[in-house]
């Protein structure tokens, strides 16, 4: 599965550019031209990165910053086209990551992306590499392998491998770990974990329907184990 980008621009040209760069670099791509758009799709896509236009035809998009930072630490990039120093300011103060100022160069865009991606993943403590029968998860360098050979995790799936790998053996109730991958507004979506889970386990387990790693305790949580 590849990382998901939440593109929030009303610009019909520069979203067709980012949509065919995006998309050609293997992201898979979600559009919200309106800041209500782009704060629906934020519950509903989880998306890895949100590149956030600060001139939106409805909400101002340092407010759309605000309120998507209550709700999750995706990191966001915003793109904006003011020349006024203040926006830029205020849209970091309010959690933005990193921002690129109009016209930007494709390049330079796509490696802000990269970077930001990266270091989201990067934030809490590295944990050691696991090593099991049948894969290895190196934290550190955020590269996993199944039976010797490279196995492509998202974002999200390292945040949930990692919030289980740091209390393996135990079962870690599903608010926490909602809390630990999605954020402090999230507690009672359990069938994200659900959805994760089975990911994780096609990806890593030599049996996914008969788990031997990530073992489901019904009604409680999740445990991983070695
Ligand atoms: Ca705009």
């Amino acid at each position: 599965m590849s990382q998901r980008i939440l593109v929030v621009e009303d610009d019909a040209p520069i979203v067709r550019t980012l949509r065919i760069n995006l998309r050609a670099r293997g992201y898979e791509v979600d559009i919200a031209t309106s800041g209500r758009a782009a704060l629906a799709a934020v519950d509903e896509l989880v998306p890895d990165l949100i590149l956030l236009d600060l001139g939106l035809p409805d909400i101002d998009g340092v407010e759309v910053l605000r309120r998507v930072r209550r709700r999750s630490d995706v990191p966001i990039v915003v793109l904006t086209a003011r020349s006024d120093a203040d926006d830029k300011v205020e849209a970091l103060d309010e959690g933005a990551d990193d921002y690129v100022t109009k016209p930007f160069g494709i390049d330079e865009l796509l490696a802000r992306v990269r970077a930001n991606l990266r270091r989201s993943l990067s934030a809490p403590a590295p944990l050691p590499p696991v090593h099991t029968d049948d894969f290895d998860l190196d934290f550190a360098a955020l590269q996993a392998r199944r039976d010797g050979r490279p196995v492509r995790l998202t974002p999200t799936e390292w945040k949930l491998l990692s919030e289980l790998a740091r209390h393996h053996g135990t079962v870690i109730p599903h608010t926490q770990l909602l809390q630990a991958v999605w954020g402090p507004a999230y507690g009672r979506e359990a069938n994200y974990l659900r959805v994760y889970a089975n990911q994780l386990r096609r990806k890593l387990e030599p049996d996914p329907s008969h788990p031997r790693y990530l073992i489901t305790e019904a009604g409680m949580g999740y445990c991983l184990r070695w």
